[in-house]
């Protein structure tokens, strides 16, 4: 389907040692050899440095890859040498013979036999750095010049949470090199820091479609599409005493020795929930309790302890979260629902990192979206509980393309041409689960509107 598939297929086995594609990755080599503009927004570990190392080994001359952080920068290079790849990388601190070294190479690339794939600076490079400037211009009068990476792009604009001074220099590529395209990658990139983005760096509208005159910026966005998660979302009883007993019974009949997070939507809930459970299971399933309030030490001991599998359930606050570095977590549980989309992702996230299958249950009922609301003062924050309400209220769709259209927004057509993968549903969420036609449609929705 794809012109550079087969090739690109074959390079990522003999150089990397992959067989297969994630997500998006297809999709942006493949626009990358097109020689298209991209902005390409995938989660932190979903793969976006192959999204352009890929296409610079097969790419005749050179690809700059603006990099923010030098410690990345390192990680990278030596990455690319297991796998026999040339890449240099210049930044403050280097020493001067090897500086002359290394542009050396750049220049044999640029003029003769020379063959540097990648070439990584630190942004202050470019606006800091005469010599580099020229270098990148002898580059690109030669046809070496492959195409300009920028990693971390959000940090081009004011309006994100990451801005960088020395990102709005970049401006100057497109200004410079108007022919030579542009990789923008980052893990977050909302609405309006994707228009400044756009705007900063010269980079044309997003368009849909892989026709040859069509010469717009190519936008990706992928979640990490995660198929061992198992979700489903419980309408939850009024009386507290229910909600706790169908927990018990849950993890008795479906994970009796495993360890598991119940979030809770405050501090009281956690230390409520973790009591009954512990106490209505006769101790057979051990719990504890961690939220800010919970002393350092206690935490530490937690931790410790839940590590060790001594306790199996953590009844916690979303302050439970970094750190966490549990692999086999076999179940999240939300007591009540989480205040966006994005925090519902991120929280059930921490189930199953290990590969292996796992569940996240969603305990929801109307008047928890009303006590959620009393905390949220802000304008975003009751609109993100909206779109959290309209995840929870939608009993059709997969919730594995509800989480790829949250995060994708306006761009699920641009997703569609461009990815090999169409988005298919994952087959064992509860709304693929249910039959259709087998339960009818409950409009919780409307009800919560009513009451918040
Ligand atoms: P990001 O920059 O998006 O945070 P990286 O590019 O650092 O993520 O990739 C994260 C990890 O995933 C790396 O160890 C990389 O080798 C691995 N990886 C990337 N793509 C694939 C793939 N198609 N198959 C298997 N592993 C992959
Ligand atoms: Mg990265």
């Amino acid at each position: 389907k794809f012109d550079w598939t087969v090739e690109l297929k074959n390079r990522l086995r003999e150089v990397f040692g992959i067989n297969s594609f994630r997500l998006v990755q297809e999709g942006v080599c493949n626009a990358n050899m097109s020689r298209r503009d991209i902005v390409c927004v995938m989660p932190t570990g979903g793969g976006k440095s192959l999204t352009y190392q890929l296409p610079a080994i097969m790419s005749p001359g050179c690809t700059i890859v603006i990099s923010p952080l030098i410690s990345l920068i390192r990680d990278q290079i030596l990455h690319l040498k297991e796998h026999n790849i040339e890449a240099v990388m210049l930044m403050s601190g280097i020493a001067q013979d090897e500086m002359r070294s290394i542009m050396r190479r750049l220049e044999d690339t640029a003029t003769s036999q020379g063959s540097v794939k990648l070439c990584y600076v630190t942004p202050e490079r470019l606006s800091k750095s005469k010599n580099f400037m020229s270098m990148v211009q002898k580059l690109a009068d030669n046809g070496k010049l492959a195409r300009f990476v920028i990693d971390e792009a959000h940090c081009v604009s004011q309006l994100g949470h990451d801005f960088r001074k020395d990102y709005k220099e970049l401006s100057r590529l497109r200004q410079q090199f108007p022919q030579i395209p542009i990789l923008a990658l980052s893990a977050t990139c909302p609405q309006k820091v994707l228009g400044d983005l756009l705007q900063i760096l010269g980079l044309k509208p997003i368009t849909l479609g892989r026709s040859a005159n069509n010469k717009g910026t190519v936008y990706f966005s992928s979640p990490l599409y995660r198929k061992n998660l198992h979700y489903k979302v419980v309408e939850k009883s009024s009386v507290a005493a229910e909600v706790i007993r169908h927990m018990i019974e849950y993890i008795f009949e479906h994970h009796p020795n495993a360890s598991g997070i119940i979030y809770c939507l405050s501090k009281k809930d956690s230390e409520a929930v973790a009591n009954d459970i512990q106490v209505r299971s006769d101790g057979k399933i051990r719990t504890g309790v961690y939220h800010s309030e919970v002393p350092d030490l206690a935490k530490e001991r937690l931790h410790e302890d839940w590590r060790r599998g001594t306790i199996k359930v953590v009844c916690a606050t979303i302050a439970f979260g970094l750190g966490i570095d549990k692999a086999d977590v076999r179940f999240v549980m939300h007591h009540s629902m989480s205040k966006s989309v994005e925090n519902y992702y991120q929280e059930s996230g921490r189930a199953g990192r290990d590969g292996k299958d796992a569940d996240c249950i969603l305990y929801y009922r109307s008047m928890d979206a009303f006590r959620l609301n009393e905390f949220v003062v802000t304008k975003t924050g009751q609109q993100q509980i909206h779109e959290m309400l309209r995840f929870l209220q939608d009993v059709k769709e997969c919730r594995h393309i509800l989480f790829a259209k949250h995060f994708s927004t306006q761009s699920n057509l641009a997703l569609s041409a461009w990815s090999a993968e169409p988005l298919v549903r994952c087959s064992h969420c509860d709304n693929c689960m249910r039959a259709p036609g087998a339960v009818e449609e409950r409009d919780i929705t409307a009800e919560a509107w009513r009451v918040l």
